[in-house]
């Protein structure tokens, strides 16, 4: 049987929260900020920065944070879908 331990100890994730925050009336639409005042050219993404967390929320998260760093650094930001990954 699988437990938080076990979750903890294929993911690395701390004590196998697996999606992060608990959903709480106080976490719903919670927006976290994404970088921590006085440490430059740092920005969270994941889980713990997007209440509710699972996997559409964190890969979300990593692509705006990749839009912050071209914005900040004067570039477009742009996708592609790789479609061979279907
Ligand atoms: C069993 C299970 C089932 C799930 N099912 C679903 C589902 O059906 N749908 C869904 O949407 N979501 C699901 N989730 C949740 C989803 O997997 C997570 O919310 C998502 O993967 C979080 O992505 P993340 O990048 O924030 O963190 P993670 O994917 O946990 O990535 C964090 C990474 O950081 C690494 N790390 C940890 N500590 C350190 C350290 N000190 N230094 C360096 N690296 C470190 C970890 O090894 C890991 O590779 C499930 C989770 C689990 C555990």
């Amino acid at each position: 049987m699988a437990t938080p331990l076990t979750f903890e100890r294929y993911t690395g994730n701390w004590r196998g929260s697996y999606e992060g925050w608990l959903m709480t009336t106080k976490t719903f639409g919670l927006k976290m900020p994404k970088t921590l005042p006085g440490l430059g050219n740092f920005y969270m993404a994941g889980q713990w920065v997007e209440p509710g967390g699972g996997l559409p929320p964190a890969a979300i998260s990593g692509r705006n944070a990749v839009r912050k760093i071209c914005k900040k650094d004067g570039k477009r930001f742009r996708t592609i879908r790789d479609w061979s990954l279907n």
